[in-house]
């Protein structure tokens, strides 16, 4: 099967079975660190609003986890006087288990054309689009091929399927030496287009944060993780998580298409800094001095270059005649 199959039937089952987040689980997230991160977010959507002429709206996150960040942000938001309905993008039950003790009153979507679409939105996705299936191609020397994953002996492994038109292969990349591995999400494309076509109808702003790249670029970025530990992605389907650095320059052209504005994407660290991270840190270990070095370790975490601070991105696509987001230049 096609490696998008593989890696979406894959996730799927491990999403549905588990809570894979935190020190048992096999990751941890951003908002996982530390309540900083969701309440920056929730202030970032808060001024948005606010420079919008502050609009009734509907508040949405994508693939929300444990509810860390939509909790944080809800808080956050609330103090600025932002108190939208809630909705949910979520396929796990167990997660959306996990999220209804959190906030009892969200309404859930298993898709972005669930959302309400009698109001503007403000959409916020953390660690969300590297879930989302990948296609790989790989060049062999006659042209490109669609990677499959086979299975011999009990082991899955990776193939070189079918010859595919060089035309569905970006023309910067095409003549790219034998070996060689173009990755394309149809999956995330969707999302962006979907949301985007809300947002130009509708009015709002779509926050995506995650690991990547802007591309179209070459590489296989494929890889799973278990306990912390990186594994090799091709072992026990279902429970391994299986994710693959974001496209951001390909998204960011998918949405400009539907006619939203786009914004960065920047680096996570730079990002965090222009909203007052370093401020915020600072208020947090005055206020609790006993935690004040678990604060400083989250801060250096989410912005440090060699920690999380240049290898995830922030990309905001915004409605026609919506201001410029906060973090993203001026
Ligand atoms: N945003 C959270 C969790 C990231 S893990 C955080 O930052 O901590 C990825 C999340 O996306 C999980 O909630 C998972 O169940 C959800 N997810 C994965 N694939 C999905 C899909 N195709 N549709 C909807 N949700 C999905």
């Amino acid at each position: 099967m096609p490696v998008s199959q593989f890696m979406g039937a894959a996730n799927a089952h491990y999403y549905a079975t588990r809570d894979p987040l935190g020190t048992d689980g096999d990751f941890t997230t951003a908002p996982e660190i530390s309540q900083m991160f969701g309440e920056l977010a929730g202030l970032w959507c808060a001024d948005l609003w606010d420079r919008a002429g502050r609009p009734d709206l509907a508040w949405a996150e994508l693939g929300p986890g444990r509810g860390t960040l939509a909790a944080d942000a809800r808080r956050a938001m609330a103090r600025a006087g932002l108190t939208p309905p809630v909705h949910l993008i979520e396929t796990s039950p167990s997660l959306r288990a996990r999220q209804a003790e959190r906030m009892p009153d969200a309404t859930w979507h298993d898709a972005v054309d669930g959302l309400p679409a009698d109001l503007p939105l403000l959409v916020v996705a953390n660690e969300f689009l590297d879930a989302l299936p990948v296609r790989q191609l790989i060049r062999r020397a006659g042209g490109w091929h669609e990677r499959l994953v086979a299975c011999q002996d009990l082991l899955f492994l990776p193939v070189a399927g079918g010859q595919v038109p060089d035309a569905i292969i970006p023309a910067s990349l095409r003549d790219a030496p034998p070996g060689s591995v173009i990755e394309t999400s149809p999956a995330s494309v969707g999302v962006v287009r979907a949301l985007a076509e809300r947002l130009r109808v509708q009015g709002g702003a779509a926050l995506l944060i995650d690991y990547g790249y802007e591309g179209p670029a070459l590489g296989d970025t494929l890889q799973a993780v278990r306990g912390h530990a990186y594994a090799n992605p091709w072992e026990e389907p279902g429970n391994r998580d299986l994710t693959a650095h974001v496209d951001f320059g390909t998204l960011a052209a998918a949405a400009r298409a539907q006619g939203c504005a786009v914004n960065g994407s920047v680096f996570q660290g730079d990002w965090l800094r222009a909203l007052g991270l370093d401020q915020r840190a600072a208020a947090l270990a005055r206020a609790r001095p006993d935690r004040a070095n678990e604060v400083e370790a989250a801060r250096h975490r989410l912005t440090d270059p060699a920690q999380m601070g240049t290898l995830f991105r922030v990309l905001a696509l915004t409605a026609p005649g919506w201001p410029v987001p906060a973090g993203f230049g001026e």
